[in-house]
C-alpha cells in the first residue's frame, strides 16, 4: 500500500502491532483469522462470535422497532428505555445506584465506548496501565489518545495479577487504569483480592478506573464476577463498560454502553458524539427487552459456554497441548510447545492445513515478544456439533494419530 508521510495512522498501527519492520500493514488479527478460515474452509474458533442466535425475543424485538419505524437517529445518549434498562440491570445484578439520564451512555459497541473514553480523558504524557495481554484495541485507543501505554502481565497458565508489578506500574502520570473482567484473551475472572489492590493504587494515584466488562455474564461455576465500581469508595472514580453483543450473541448489532459519575459520561459524550453520533437505533430498544429477561436466560447462556469450555478443554488436553482453563468469557489459552510447536504465529497459519481449525495466536496481544510464544487461544461459543468436530481435528496433532 502507499505510505503516505502525513497523519497519525502509522503510529496507530505501529503500536497496536499492525506495523511490519518493512512497513507493510496487517489487519487486525480476527479480521485476518477469519478470512484464513473462510479461504481454507477451516472451523473457525478464532475470532471471537457465536454461531447461533441468543434469545428469540430480543431478535423479535428488533424487527418489531424496525417494522415500527424507529429507524431514525435515536437521541445522543441512547433510547430513555434503554438508558433504563441499563440502570436497572446494574441495581438487579450488582446493588449499583445509577442515574439513567446522567450516568449513562450508549454506544457504538464496548469499543467505541473504550476509545471515547481513553481520548476524552487521556492525552500526550499521560500514561494508561493495562493488563498483558491485552485486547487489541486497547493500545489503538492509547495510540489515538497520543497517550502511554504500561502494561502489567499475566502469565500462563494461571494469570494471577502480580500486584508488585501491578504497584510498579503507576507513576505520577497515569491517568487511567484499564481494566478487563473477564478478561480477554485469557478467560480469567479477577478475584476480589486482586480488585481490590487495584482500587487500592488507583485511589493512591488519583486515577481512574476504566472497566471492560463485556463478558459480565458469561463466568462459569465456582467463579463470580465482580464489577469494580460495587468495591468501596470506587463507583465514584470508575467508567464500567459493557456491551449486548456477548450476553446476547449479537455481535454485529453493536450496541455497547458505560455507566460513570455524571462529569466523566459528559467528558466522554463531548467526544462519542463526533465519532458515530449515534448507531443501531432499532437495536437500542431490542436491547433494553434483553436486559429485562429473566434471571434464567443469563443462567442459560453462561452453562452452554460452560459445557463448550469442557468441550474443548477436553479436546486440546487430549491433543496433548497444556490448558490455562477459563473462568469465563468465549476463549481458552493452549500451549502448543508439548507438540513440538515453539511459534504459536506459525502454527495458527498452518492450522487449517494441518487439521482444519482456526485458532489466534496469543503473541498478538503482548509487547513482551517472548511471553506467550507457543501460545493460541481458541473460541468455544460454537454449536456443540462444530465443538465435537473441531475437537475431532485437533486430535490429527496428536503424535502418531
Ligand atoms: N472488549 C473486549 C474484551 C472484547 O473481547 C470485545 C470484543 N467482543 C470488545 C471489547 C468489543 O466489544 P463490541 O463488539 O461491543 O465493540
Ligand atoms: N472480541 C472479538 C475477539 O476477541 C473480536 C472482535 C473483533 O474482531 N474486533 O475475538
Amino acid at each position: 500500500m502507499t505510505s503516505w508521510p502525513f497523519g497519525s495512522w502509522r503510529e496507530v498501527a505501529r503500536q497496536s502491532n499492525l506495523l511490519a519492520p518493512d512497513g507493510t500493514l496487517a489487519s487486525t488479527i480476527f479480521a485476518e483469522m477469519s478470512a484464513l478460515a473462510t479461504r481454507t474452509g477451516a472451523i473457525n474458533l478464532g475470532q471471537g462470535f457465536p454461531d447461533a442466535d441468543g434469545p428469540v425475543e430480543i431478535l423479535e424485538a428488533a424487527v418489531d422497532a424496525i417494522r415500527g419505524g424507529r429507524n431514525q437517529y435515536p437521541p445522543g445518549r441512547g433510547v430513555p428505555e434503554l438508558r433504563t434498562a441499563i440502570a436497572d440491570h446494574q441495581r438487579r445484578f450488582y446493588g449499583l445506584d445509577v442515574d439513567p439520564d446522567r450516568e449513562v451512555l450508549v454506544t457504538a459497541g464496548a469499543t467505541e465506548a473504550i476509545a471515547a473514553t481513553v481520548m476524552a480523558l487521556t492525552g500526550p504524557g499521560d500514561e494508561v496501565v493495562v493488563l498483558e495481554p491485552y485486547y487489541d484495541s486497547y493500545a489503538a485507543s492509547i495510540a489515538l489518545a497520543r497517550a502511554t501505554r504500561v502494561t502489567v502481565p499475566l502469565r500462563f497458565p494461571d494469570y494471577a495479577l502480580d500486584v508488585d508489578a501491578l504497584a510498579a506500574a503507576f507513576s505520577p502520570r497515569t491517568r487511567l487504569v484499564l481494566l478487563n473482567t473477564p478478561h480477554n484473551p485469557t478467560g480469567r475472572v479477577l478475584t476480589e483480592a486482586e480488585l481490590t489492590a487495584v482500587a487500592r493504587l488507583a485511589t493512591a494515584h488519583d486515577a481512574l478506573v476504566v472497566t471492560d466488562e463485556v463478558y459480565e455474564h458469561l463466568v462459569f461455576s465456582g467463579h463470580r464476577h465482580i464489577p469494580m465500581a460495587t468495591l468501596p469508595g470506587m463507583a465514584e472514580r470508575t467508567i464500567t463498560i459493557s456491551s449486548a453483543g456477548k450476553t446476547f450473541s449479537v455481535t454485529g448489532w453493536k450496541v455497547g454502553w458505560m455507566t460513570a459519575p455524571a462529569p466523566l459520561i459528559d467528558a466522554v459524550t463531548t467526544v462519542k458524539q463526533f465519532l458515530t453520533y449515534v448507531n443501531a437505533g432499532p437495536f437500542q430498544p431490542a436491547v433494553a427487552r434483553g436486559l429485562a429477561l429473566p434471571d434464567e436466560i443469563y443462567a442459560d447462556v453462561a452453562a452452554r459456554l460452560q459445557a463448550g469450555r469442557d468441550l474443548l478443554v477436553a479436546g486440546l488436553l487430549d491433543a496433548g497441548l497444556t490448558v490455562s482453563t477459563p473462568a469465563g468469557t468465549y476463549f481458552v489459552i493452549a500451549d502448543a510447545a508439548p507438540l513440538g510447536f515453539d511459534d504459536g504465529s506459525q502454527l495458527c497459519r498452518q492450522l487449517p492445513q494441518l487439521c482444519g481449525v482456526v485458532g489466534v495466536p496469543v503473541q498478538v496481544f503482548h509487547d513482551d515478544a517472548t511471553a506467550a510464544r507457543s501460545l493460541v487461544r481458541f473460541a468455544f461459543c460454537k454449536r456443540p456439533e462444530v465443538l465435537q468436530e473441531a475437537v475431532a481435528r485437533l486430535g490429527r496433532l496428536r503424535p502418531g494419530s
